[in-house]
């Protein structure tokens, strides 16, 4: 009999909080760390949303409160999303979550018996994949390409739509690619999934990045389309874009009042309830004019930073870099550093003795010899991944930063010899 429950085996993970051990073990080393792995922003919460959270800690709310969340919040957050996309949304279906993170593993244990397929972007956030196998649910990855913006099409959809398939994943924008899907690709998905798909298939539409959009994008729902609210999940939260990832806030949008009631029952059965100081500081980010403003600033910084980081890239040999059009990240293809350095010859030599990929080596290589840290493809998605080769780059870390690890790339890039020697090392060649 073992300790550990078999069901475990099949539980994945997130790379991005994984990477801080090997971030400290070079600090232990004495190398200066270069962060472009984070995936949170670098401000700080405002201090309309912080005064807030402390004042409701000072006056005593630090008690239970109800597990579906407190009514002013549900209705903050419903009101916000009514108005932004135009579609009447019920208080009541809204579940408050500690962080955007819980309905994502909600939703897999809400509807996807074992042998049910589930489609989900890839590369996309590693939990959707990690819950689906958790739950003995088929994954069904999406395949999108830096070549079509890292969008992906209705037909690419409905080549994957079986009488198995109970939810499909939607992420705009994205983590980890910046793709964001436009209202036509949104009214095209819906009308595939209305042919296609039956009344019990749900759509999962991750919109946790709703407010970091550049290049004056607006925010789109596919629970806009017509026909479509009674079938999608719209989930989001404070933690992109009101810089709250440590207030853990998030909240799901349910279809039907019954499957709110089960969210309800699984915070019942796990978080109990969200702190209400953190409820009350998330109404805030909602009700007072003066946090819309801090987050445009914000998205603003980020923006800039895109602009300098996408062409610096480019102009990298063996590397070409998709222009994102919202969130935090730019995802470069380094196909052709990896052919350059001799990483793709090395990846076969070494493959039978490492879990490793071509990108998961430049990417050791930039971490343990040049003191840049980044993701590679791998950690966002495994499923059907072959001939892919990308890194994840933050640009939460200021433009000095951002200019540092890019030039630190560069010389990466060209340094056949470094490779060799890190290669013949035979250290940290392993995924993480
Ligand atoms: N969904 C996506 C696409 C994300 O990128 C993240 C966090 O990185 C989450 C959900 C989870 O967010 P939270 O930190 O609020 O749990």
């Amino acid at each position: 009999m073992d300790v550990i429950a078999e069901r475990i085996k099949h539980l994945g993970t997130e790379k991005a909080f994984k990477l801080a051990d090997n971030i400290k073990e070079c600090l232990d080393m004495g190398i200066d760390v270069i962060r472009l792995n984070i995936g949170e922003p670098d401000f700080d919460t405002c201090k309309y949303i912080a005064e807030v959270g402390m004042k409701n800690i000072e006056k005593g709310n630090s008690h239970y409160c109800p597990p579906a969340g407190i009514d002013s919040l549900r209705k903050a957050a419903a009101k916000h999303i009514s108005e932004t996309r135009n579609i009447p949304i019920d208080y009541n279906k809204l579940i408050i979550t500690t962080g955007g993170k819980p309905p994502i593993g909600y939703t897999m244990m809400t509807y996807a018996n074992p042998g049910d397929e589930v489609i989900y972007p890839s590369p996309g956030y590693p939990i959707y994949e990690s819950w689906i196998t958790f739950m003995g649910a088929k994954p069904v990855p999406i395949h999108v390409k830096d070549t079509n913006e890292f969008r992906f099409s209705a037909d690419d959809l409905e080549k994957l739509i079986t009488p198995k398939t109970k939810v499909i994943i939607i992420c705009s924008p994205s983590n980890p690619t910046g793709g964001v899907s436009t209202k036509e690709d949104l009214a095209d998905f819906a009308e595939v999934i209305q042919s296609k798909c039956n009344d019990n298939v749900r759509i999962y539409s991750d919109e946790i990045y709703e407010h970091i959009l550049f290049d004056g994008k607006k925010h789109h729902s596919i629970a806009s389309v017509k026909g479509m609210l009674d079938k999608t999940i719209i989930a989001t939260g404070h933690s992109k874009g009101f810089a709250m990832t440590g207030w853990r806030l998030g909240y799901a949008i349910l279809p039907t009042q019954e499957e709110a009631d089960v969210f309800k029952q699984l915070n019942i059965n796990t978080i109990a309830c969200t702190s209400p100081f953190v409820q009350e500081a998330g109404r805030e980010a909602y009700e007072n004019p003066h946090v819309i403003t801090e987050t445009k600033k914000m998205v603003e910084q980020f923006e800039k930073r895109r602009n300098y980081a996408v062409p610096a890239l480019n102009a990298i040999e063996g590397i070409t870099c998709a222009m994102p059009g919202g969130a935090f990240y730019i995802f470069p293809n380094i196909a052709g550093v990896c052919k350059n350095l001799g990483i793709f010859d090395a990846y076969e030599q070494v493959k039978s003795q490492h879990r490793t990929s071509p990108s998961t080596l430049f990417q050791m290589f930039l971490l343990y010899k040049y003191g840049v840290a980044t993701l590679d493809r791998n950690s966002f998605g495994t499923v059907g991944v072959t001939d892919e080769h990308f890194l994840r780059l933050s640009i939460a870390a200021d433009l000095e930063t951002i200019k540092k690890g890019i030039q630190l790339i560069d010389k990466a890039s060209k340094d056949y010899e470094g490779f060799a020697r890190f290669l013949a090392e035979g250290k940290h060649l392993d995924s993480l």
